[in-house]
């Protein structure tokens, strides 16, 4: 089989994977004229292709697209039946090269299915970055996906050559994961991450000691997971219980959510067809109000147990807390800034250097790129006050629903 070929199955078997962003890694660059490619911290190289067009320019491929292990979810399983392909490490390492050359991405991210063992995969995903990093002095970025059980030598050294570790949880809950994955063992998978965090923090504490020696080099983007979310009957509140846990125990960069997707020759234990993509992308809005705006699992979903889908998370927390509101701008603390529809992190800064100098007026709103009309009946600014009521009125949360609209016909 020629390399196209392998690169069309490869390529497309790697698809399902969400973790595709690359900031916070270190800044390295070919600018000695030595080796090719380069990092820039915080450019959030996160581009290839999914099947619903989600942004995704890293070469994101699989090793070899063949398993030992037949998770349900998985259209690489063991029992499915898709054309398989793998790659040589040689192959991998020259089609990297030839794209980066070619302009065509700024990295590379590889995954695998385990074939022979554990220890076996680990060792051919490491060779290929050993081989990028140490013979062709590659400087772009790589993520690498480890594998669970892989000895530690190995995991260590592929936080030597990786800018981002990755193991993916896969589901919200052991018992799913016990039903949907039985060779996959959750204990395994947390041990490995719990590896992965003792090696950055000991990384870390090298960097910021005041010594003469070269601090040791471990996946300065830190470590990541996936979590499949619609396969199992998981609620919104599990979810994000699970990834909670996640960020606090192993101090992960990102939990990434990815909507089960319908595979062919699917189990019947699995949902015909894949949950609103609005829902995945509510959870990432919910992720991100708990990693940057001080929120907590219980108060960002109701009793329902799910997030609402017609309106973002941090609106139906204040349209669930009237009586913050209306906030005053020109007093109002960090925190409670924070909790207002429509204010992001920069917008608040922004607002707090602002009114250190001058008192904020509506005409500044634009100035700060504040949408109006999600923040307006939540403020209070020196000329404008809410309507009295209008916070209490009952028909306030149609006006943020996106309009209806009429579905065309086609001619
Ligand atoms: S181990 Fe990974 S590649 Fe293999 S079946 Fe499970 S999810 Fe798919």
């Amino acid at each position: 089989m020629d390399v196209q070929r392998k690169l069309e199955i490869l390529a497309d078997a790697a698809k399902y994977d969400a973790s595709c962003a690359s900031s916070g890694t270190e800044k390295r660059d070919s600018s000695d004229g030595k080796g090719m490619g380069s990092t820039a911290p915080g450019m959030g190289i996160c581009h290839s292709y999914a099947p619903d067009g989600r942004c995704i320019s890293l070469l994101k491929v699989l090793l070899t697209n063949a398993c030992n292990y037949d998770c349900l979810y998985c259209v690489n399983r063991a029992s499915s039946n898709v054309p398989r392909a793998r790659f040589t490490v040689d192959e991998l390492v020259k089609l990297t090269l030839d794209f980066y050359r070619r302009n065509y991405i700024e990295g590379l991210f590889l995954s695998s299915g385990i074939i022979r063992s554990p220890d076996y995969t680990m060792e051919q995903v490491v060779s290929v970055a050993r081989k990028l990093r140490e013979e062709h002095h590659f400087r772009g970025y790589i993520h690498l996906k480890t594998i669970p059980e892989a000895d530690d030598a190995l995991i260590a050294e592929a936080g030597k050559y990786a800018d981002r570790l990755s193991i993916n949880i896969e589901m919200p809950e052991e018992t799913s994961l016990q039903q949907f994955a039985p060779e996959k063992d959750v204990r395994a998978i947390r041990r490995t991450m719990g590896r992965l965090r003792l090696k950055l923090d000991e990384a870390e504490e090298d960097r910021n000691a005041k010594t003469k020696a070269k601090p040791q080099r471990f996946a300065p983007a830190g470590q990541s997971t996936q979590m499949i979310v619609g396969a199992d009957a998981a609620s919104d509140q599990t979810i994000l219980h699970t990834s909670a846990n996640l960020y606090g125990a192993y101090r992960l960069r990102r939990v990434y959510y990815s909507a089960f997707s319908p595979i062919p020759d699917a189990s019947r234990a699995l949902p015909l067809i894949q949950p609103p993509l609005l829902r995945e992308h509510r959870l990432y809005q919910a992720d991100w109000l708990m990693r940057f705006y001080g929120f907590d699992v219980a108060e960002i979903v109701d009793d329902s147990a799910m997030l609402p889908l017609d309106i973002d998370p941090k609106l139906a927390w204040a349209l669930r807390h009237r009586d913050r509101f209306p906030l005053d701008v020109n007093r109002a603390s960090r925190e409670e800034l924070l909790r207002v529809p429509g204010f992001g992190t920069k917008t608040v800064e922004r607002i707090i250097a602002t009114r250190r100098t001058t008192t904020i007026r509506l005409a500044d709103l634009a100035r700060l790129h504040v949408p109006r009309n999600k923040a307006m009946p939540f403020i209070v600014l020196s000329d404008h006050r809410p309507t009295p009521h209008r916070l209490d009125a009952v028909g306030l949360i149609e006006r943020f629903k996106p309009k209806a609209t009429q579905l065309g016909f086609g001619f």
